[in-house]
């Protein structure tokens, strides 16, 4: 049957286990690796021991995966697959509290941001895949679509769960399997999911959690008997597995870095705009592939803008990341925080004004106050390479022409918004932008119905929506 059992009501909190193992074939596994500490970046306290896949434990976790491909997960039919991914959505809903607390704590993003976001958008990737599952022959896929086979997919650290989601939905939608890493700072959440597969009965070997840094990923990435690699995280490791990838069978998506414009021109709502400028760039403290970190202003507007976005940012609410009034938590690890306090440094030092909003930052974690930088040249290391911290480069422009040139002007290519009252101006821009997602007043939307991926250097596939399911299978004609 496909009831599944409610949570029991002791699982309304937390419950951190001083010691975490893999989950390999449908159960926790100690694994033959060594261990490594998971810790708070807001308060710099250790959560938990996670276990270190070593090559011999990925080997186990592909050999799972493999063999529930083969005897269960192929043979089923859509309509089964469909209903263990509705199983698996409505327990992530019942266990919301559950997660948005464990990913606050591991990650260090904003309660609410956890809870209104990250978690009900990983609920609908399941919902969204469950009513593809079978009806994938009427999805424009080519004829005849099959599964590759065993998927291995590695995540970053700024969307731990809704990373999870974004992958696993559509794999398991077109009756792949999976082995998922999680990145080494924020193990937790994934480890929380392999419960909820538990919980939802999922044949053992459809989906394996290993957890571990950049060596497991790549003994991953580069096992034998992997079908499909689907990757998310910086461009520097997307390109290194793309280069040891070449030439072997396997298909890969890969997601990566971005350093998106948001272009306002001088006729937009200007209110709606620096919310959206403010959302943009320090949502999630800026750690956000697509986040608008560079803000192309039309140069009559330029000075009204940045007045008004700094008595904004003097609002900000920075700290406690449990705490439900927060709007920007903490940073996630301390080598991305020494990352953002380099890149910044380069801005000084090339000749940027910094500017910050008066905020005390708790004395313990890793902290980076809100950033502004204006009078910011095209050339500028803070104006090409992506920060991923809560720092806005601030650039003007005179003509839709030179916004859409500077806007292009960068290696990247993923996301862009642009903020004006006339719609055809917002047409005329967004056809010309190299971006994979082009918001219009607005910013930082998603949605599973609508495809997201890059150009350029942002890497190549898709995910969400119908052009999402395509990586996931090979077709005929
Ligand atoms: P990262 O590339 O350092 O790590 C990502 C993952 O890859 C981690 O799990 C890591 O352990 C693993 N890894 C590291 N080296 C590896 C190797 N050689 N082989 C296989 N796996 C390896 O990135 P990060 O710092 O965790 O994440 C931030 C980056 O992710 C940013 O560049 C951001 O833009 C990008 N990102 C992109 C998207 C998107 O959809 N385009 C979404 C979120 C994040």
């Amino acid at each position: 049957t496909f009831d599944y059992a409610p949570a029991p009501e002791s699982r309304s909190v937390v419950d951190l286990s001083p010691s975490y193992g893999l989950f390999i074939n449908g159960e926790f596994t100690e694994g033959t690796g060594s261990t490594f500490k998971t810790v708070s970046p807001a308060t710099e306290e250790v959560l938990a021991e996670v276990t270190e896949a070593s090559a011999a434990d990925v080997d186990a976790a592909v050999a799972a995966a493999r063999a529930a491909y083969t005897r269960v997960w192929s043979r089923m039919s859509g309509t089964d697959r469909g209903k263990y991914l509705y199983r698996i959505a409505r327990i992530l809903q019942e266990r919301a509290r559950e997660f948005a607390v464990l990913e606050t704590l591991d990650n260090g993003k904003p309660i609410r941001e956890s809870r209104d976001v990250d978690v009900p958008l990983a609920a609908a990737h399941f919902f969204y895949h469950a009513g593809w599952a079978d009806k994938l022959d009427f999805a424009g896929l080519g004829t005849d679509p099959r599964p590759h086979g065993v998927v291995g997919q590695v995540i970053p650290w700024n969307f731990p769960l809704l990373m999870l989601a974004w992958k696993i939905a559509p794999a398991l939608a077109t009756g792949n399997t999976v082995v998922l890493k999680p990145a080494e700072t924020t193990p937790l959440s994934a480890l929380l999911f392999a419960e909820v597969c538990q919980q939802a009965d999922l044949p053992p070997g459809v989906v394996n959690i290993v957890t571990g840094a950049g060596a497991t990923g790549q003994a991953l990435v580069e096992h034998g008997d992997v079908d499909k690699v689907a990757f998310t995280g910086s461009t520097g490791v997307g390109k290194a597995i793309a280069r040891s990838i070449a030439g072997t069978r396997k298909k890969a998506t890969l997601e990566l870095g971005g350093k998106a414009a948001n272009i306002v021109y001088d006729d937009a709502p200007v209110d709606q705009a620096v919310e959206g400028i403010v959302n943009g760039i320090f949502f999630n403290q800026g750690h956000v592939c697509c986040a608008g970190s560079r803000l192309l202003v039309q140069e009559s507007i330029a000075e009204e803008v940045e007045a008004r976005l700094k008595r904004r940012l003097e609002t900000l609410r920075v700290g406690d990341p449990l705490d439900k009034n927060t709007d920007v938590g903490a940073i996630n690890s301390r080598e991305q925080l020494d990352r953002i306090t380099e890149l910044a440094a380069a801005g000084e030092a090339e000749g940027a004004e910094r500017w910050s909003p008066q905020c005390e930052l708790p004395s313990k974690g890793f902290w980076f106050a809100p950033t502004v930088f204006t009078g910011v040249s095209q050339t500028h290391r803070i104006a090409q390479e992506e920060i991923f911290g809560p720092v806005l480069s601030v650039l003007t422009f005179r003509t839709p022409a030179e916004a859409v040139a500077k806007a292009n002007n960068t290696p990247y290519g993923l996301s862009a918004g642009v903020w004006s009252e006339k719609g055809s101006l917002i047409l005329w821009t967004a056809d010309r932008l190299r971006a994979g997602v082009v918001w219009a007043n607005t910013f930082n939307k998603f949605d599973p119905t609508s495809p997201f991926g890059g150009y350029k250097e942002s890497g190549y596939g898709r995910e969400g929506g119908r052009h999402g399911l395509e990586a996931y299978v090979r077709t005929g004609a």
